[in-house]
């Protein structure tokens, strides 16, 4: 990726746009560093969601009234946003789900419960999350698939000279990761997403890590799913998209069945509307679509490139200032990166690190980050990791360091 001048974004003005910034824990001004689990939200998405609910609220798609207009219109503007900012080439190609989470149960339901078999193959790779592991396993144990792994090196890349042996035609179906929530690898997404269409698999990218951090255009990843949650975005929780290729979506069968998903119901039968609607059983969470299209509003008038070259001058001035701290180790050192640092320290456990770390305001993550399998490749329980968004700033870095170092002392 081009370096991107970074002169023209004020972030320590962007900062003012966050009040939840302002808070001070445990009598410190508060270090966010647990984006990589829900950012936070600016004004700009909080007084959208709440205009919405003082002038538009009512129910979509069922009303006549001036209300349910208004929130239909508004929501389904907002799938026309989504689409936009990821290059779908239709806002029918933007499922709204409740998050990653329950795009990739969607996929690996209502897809994989038709179109894979006993026998087929699913890869995936040692770094997915639970999100993207448990969908398949479930599916596997359903219908006697197969489960794959595209290993980790030690530097936290994927082993992509083992792709020519572990992505045959067995392989139905790619899911994989776009950038590793407890390592900040960036997984080469063009190249795999070419490689298993060389071989007739389906791919999925998992994009919770990606979405809000860097450019990213469907077309030109070449995938046929992707998947994302609105709360790591500056969105509110409780609302994702399932992105899929039109002719992908309009072969899968419905998966929750309820209001909203259907043309007509007897008591025996019913059929079924077309895509996005048919996957969007019951009331959906219209606000936080809302709050979502609001979101993307403030990140594009940010810059997504801008914000991804943030995360990268940030987490190499994190990891330089890091080194200073004796006996302080960095899992995974990948060249592409994006703003996520694990590691381990010889002084203390990562719960009892980041216990610690929480008494001077400092918001660590400490634990497994939902990669077991990848923890046990590490062989480490857990980590402590810090995970960046562009509200952050180097002066809170500094301050992590002598945290850290305090750490090291207290823990002796
Ligand atoms: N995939 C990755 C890479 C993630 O980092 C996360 C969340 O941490 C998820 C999936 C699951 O996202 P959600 O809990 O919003 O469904």
């Amino acid at each position: 990726m081009h370096k991107v001048a970074m002169s023209r974004v004020d972030w320590s003005a962007l900062r003012e746009d966050f009040p939840i910034l302002r808070e001070r824990v445990n009598g410190h001004p508060l270090i966010y560093f647990d984006n990589a689990a829900s950012s936070q939200k600016p004004s700009a998405v909080l007084n959208v969601v709440r205009s919405y609910y003082e002038h538009e609220n009512a129910n979509v798609h069922r009303g006549l009234h001036a209300l349910s207009a208004r929130a239909t219109e508004h929501y389904e503007k907002s799938r026309h946003r989504v689409a936009d900012f990821i290059g779908a080439t239709s806002a029918d190609e933007i499922v709204f789900t409740r998050g990653t989470t329950e795009s990739i149960n969607l996929v690996a339901q209502a897809w994989g419960g038709r179109f894979l078999h006993a026998g087929d193959v699913i890869l995936l790779t040692e770094m997915e999350h639970h999100s993207n592991l448990v969908p398949w396993q479930l599916l596997s144990e359903r219908i006697g698939a197969q489960l794959r792994f595209v290993p980790v090196h030690d530097d936290g890349t994927l082993a992509l000279e083992k792709l020519s042996s572990l992505l045959t035609p067995e392989v139905k179906m790619f899911a994989f990761t776009h950038v590793s929530n407890s390592l900040g690898t960036i997984n080469p997404v063009v190249d795999l997403c070419q490689k298993a269409r060389g071989v007739g698999a389906v791919t999925l990218v998992d994009a919770a890590q990606s979405i809000g951090h860097m450019p990213l255009n469907v077309q030109e990843l070449g995938c046929d799913f992707l998947a994302f949650s609105g709360h790591k975005m500056c969105a509110p929780t409780g609302i994702g998209v399932l992105y899929a290729r039109s002719e992908i979506l309009k072969s899968i069968p419905p998966w929750h069945g309820g209001g909203e998903m259907i043309t007509s119901v007897t008591l025996e039968k019913s059929s079924f509307k077309q895509p996005p609607h048919r996957f969007e059983a019951g009331t959906p969470n219209i606000a936080g679509a809302i709050g979502l299209a609001a979101a993307i509003d403030y990140i594009e008038g940010i810059g997504r490139a801008q914000i991804f070259q943030h995360d990268v001058d940030f987490a190499t001035y994190a990891l330089k200032r890091m080194a200073e701290v004796p006996g302080l180790r960095v899992l995974g050192t990948a060249q592409e990166r994006g703003g996520v640092i694990s590691f381990v320290m010889d002084a203390a456990h990562p719960h009892d690190l980041t216990t610690f770390a929480d008494r001077y305001g400092l918001a660590l993550r400490g634990g497994h980050h939902c990669n077991q399998p990848l923890m046990r490749r590490f062989g480490v329980t857990g980590t402590s990791r810090a995970s960046f968004y562009f509200y952050n700033t180097r002066e809170e870095i500094d301050r992590t360091i002598d945290i850290l170092q305090k750490a090291v002392g207290f823990f002796k």
